[in-house]
Order: C-alpha cells, then sequence, then structure tokens
C-alpha cells in the first residue's frame, strides 16, 4: 500500500494569531473556515490524482459542473478533538471514510481509499493545527470531507470528473448554558427515505428533502422533526441528521435497526459503550404506537438522539397534528452515556475500543 503523494501549498495570508484567538473564543458552527482546504480529483484514465493542499478560498466552478443539476455528491462529518496535553485526536475516521465507500456505491461514485480518506484528514488537520480549539466547552475543529460531481456536462450519467475535498471549521458547544432536551415534530406529510432509496447514504439530496419538513417542525415549536418509514408510516427511523434511543425500565435499550436510516458511527459507538454498561441493546423496527404507549406506561423511561455533532441529547416531547407525548420521566442513562462518549473523545477516560486516532 502506497500512500497518496501530497503537495503543499501554504496560505501566504493566514489568519493572525489575534483574530485567531478571538474566532477559537467563539467560533460557533460552520461559520469560519482553516487557513487550508485538500483536494483530489478523479478521472477515468488516471483514477485519483493531483492531491494537494492549498489555501482556502472559492473554486472557480462552471454553470454546467454536474453536481449542480443532478446533486451527484456525498459528505462526511467528523471532529478534531484537542487533549489536555495539547495533542489532537479524531474519533474512529476509518469508520467515516468506510460510509463514504457506501455512499460513493450508492451515489455511482468512485471509490476513495479508506487510507486515502485518513490520509487527507489528518494532513489537513495537521497543517492548520492551531485551528483546534482547547477543549473547554466541548469546542472541537468539525471536519467536512465531500466528494462531487465536478465534470463539465449536462447529460445525465455519472460524473467522469470527481473531486474529493476536507475543509475544516471551528465548532462551539453545540448547546450552549448546557444539555436541554430537544422537542420533536413528527412529520406525517414527508419521508426521508424509501425501499431502494438513499436513506443510507450521506449526501446532500436527503438533507434537501429533509428541509420543508424541519419547516414545519419550526412552524409548530419544535426543535427537530423525526420521520417514520415510507412504506407504512409506522416504524421510527430517525431525525434530520440524528439516531433515536429508546431506553425501557428494565435496562434495555432499542435503536431503530440499519437499511433506510444513516448508519451513524455515534449510534453504533453508543451500541458497544451500552453493551459495556450492562445495557442490551436491540436493533429492531420500533413503531410510533410503541413509543407513545411506552412513555404513557412509564416503560420507556428515557428518549435520546445521537450525531457527531450533539453528540447525544435528551429527547423531550413529541408532537404531531393532534396528538402529543410527554417527555419521558429521566435522562440519567442518556447524560452518563454521554459523558462516557465525550471523556473518551476528549482523551479523559480509557479509549477501551481503541476509537481514538492521534494526528498531532
Ligand atoms: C450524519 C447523520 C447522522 C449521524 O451520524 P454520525 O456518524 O453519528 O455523526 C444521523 N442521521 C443522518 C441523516 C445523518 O446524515
Amino acid at each position: 500500500m502506497t500512500s497518496m503523494q501530497i503537495s503543499t501549498t501554504a496560505n501566504a495570508n493566514p489568519v493572525d494569531d489575534s483574530r485567531l484567538t478571538e474566532i477559537l473564543a467563539n467560533p460557533g458552527f460552520g461559520i469560519h473556515f482553516t487557513d487550508h482546504m485538500f483536494l483530489v480529483e478523479w478521472t477515468p484514465d488516471a483514477g485519483w490524482h493531483d492531491a494537494r493542499i492549498q489555501p482556502y478560498g472559492p473554486l472557480a466552478m462552471d454553470p454546467a459542473t454536474a453536481v449542480l443539476h443532478y446533486a451527484q455528491e456525498t459528505f462526511e462529518g467528523m471532529k478534531a478533538y484537542r487533549h489536555d496535553d495539547g495533542s489532537v485526536w479524531t474519533f474512529r475516521p476509518e469508520e467515516n471514510a468506510a460510509r463514504m465507500v457506501r455512499s460513493s456505491r450508492r451515489l455511482a461514485f468512485p471509490e476513495l481509499p479508506v487510507e486515502d480518506f485518513v490520509q487527507a484528514v489528518d494532513a489537513l488537520v495537521e497543517v492548520d493545527q492551531r485551528w483546534v480549539p482547547d477543549p473547554s466547552g466541548e469546542k472541537s475543529l468539525y471536519l467536512r470531507p465531500f466528494m462531487f460531481a465536478s465534470e463539465v456536462f449536462l447529460g445525465v450519467r455519472p460524473a467522469q470528473h470527481v473531486t474529493f475535498m476536507v475543509i475544516a471549521s471551528p465548532a462551539g458547544a453545540y448547546f450552549k448554558g448546557g444539555v436541554k432536551p430537544v422537542t420533536l415534530w413528527l412529520t406525517e406529510d414527508y419521508t426521508r427515505a424509501g425501499r431502494g432509496g438513499m436513506g443510507a447514504a450521506k449526501t446532500g439530496g436527503n438533507y434537501a428533502s429533509s428541509l420543508v419538513a424541519q419547516q414545519e417542525a419550526t412552524a409548530h415549536g419544535c426543535d427537530q422533526v423525526v420521520f417514520l418509514d415510507a412504506q407504512e408510516g409506522k416504524y421510527v427511523e430517525e431525525l434530520g441528521g440524528m439516531n433515536l434511543y429508546f431506553v425501557h425500565d428494565d435496562g434495555r435499550i432499542v435503536t431503530p435497526e440499519t437499511g433506510t436510516i444513516l448508519e451513524g458511527i455515534t449510534r453504533a459507538s453508543i451500541i458497544e459503550l451500552a453493551g459495556k454498561l450492562g445495557h442490551q441493546v436491540e436493533e429492531r423496527r420500533f413503531s410510533i404506537d410503541e413509543w407513545r404507549d411506552g412513555v404513557a406506561s412509564g416503560r420507556i423511561t428515557e428518549v435520546f438522539a445521537c450525531g457527531t455533532a450533539a453528540v447525544v441529547t435528551p429527547v423531550g416531547s413529541l408532537k404531531w397534528d393532534g396528538g402529543e407525548v410527554p417527555a419521558p420521566a429521566s435522562t440519567d442513562l442518556t447524560m452518563r452515556v454521554r459523558q462516557a462518549l465525550v471523556d473518551v473523545q476528549y482523551g479523559r477516560a480509557e479509549d477501551a475500543f481503541g476509537w481514538m486516532h492521534r494526528i498531532v
């Protein structure tokens, strides 16, 4: 296995130290970007080629670039964490790389090898390591690898010119002023994924289709939208960008099975972690009636959602047109699972599963 040759052009005008200090003190989310970006391109003849790190900046794009018309695109979301000793780490990056390979197959893209993906992310984080915030308040450097159809062509077929990039953006705590339960809106008008569709792929199209449902949720005073299965309109799938868990009074935890949902890396990690904490985890179909009746009877004691951005968040009440399920009684296990995961990510607990990957 040979590693990618990456050429680097340093940014001649990097953000100065005092401005950087200002940004890192209050980074927000997805607003500020680091001094550099990673790119590599693919064509059928040359394969992946011309891997490079260059100053961050706009891409010149022909208006006929295929992604702008047919949405052939996949992306990933991950974070780099600074530990108290100054070192910088990512969490299970090979899982993000493997998921991008699966998304790529669904979107008819060439596959970027797992080791090249990890090398690209490592290289960018190393070059822009001063942008990784201190760990206070769960700050991190959010990493956005993505692949898109960069061929200039309006015919409908898989692109013959593909670009993979990584950009990075410092991120503040997802919850300002402490973790608080999210309220959910159950949409009966929209679904996010059908059998044979692309629900399991991390692609912009799924987000485009979720926006109007999210608008509906906001209009009803809820934080996030929850989607049901497209076929029967009965089984809980997930939120727009987070997976769901249902904690029972006997310690069992149920999470919707894979298939049409996005296979979250946080979701998979929690399955392992909960097992270690002595909980039995069931991956199966879970109906909206089971949710309603379980909370009503007290058999469901907690509901939580998970994803890279928020890590783990308690779920409060669930509303739909003409009905409501109140918030479950507790958030104890939710907060314990959250803490356990965050402690591993920030190097404050033993990494028993070997999840952390050191970059700096
Ligand atoms: C990214 C994403 C998640 C969460 O996945 P993580 O790997 O845990 O960040 C869940 N649902 C959807 C639709 C997503 O796009």
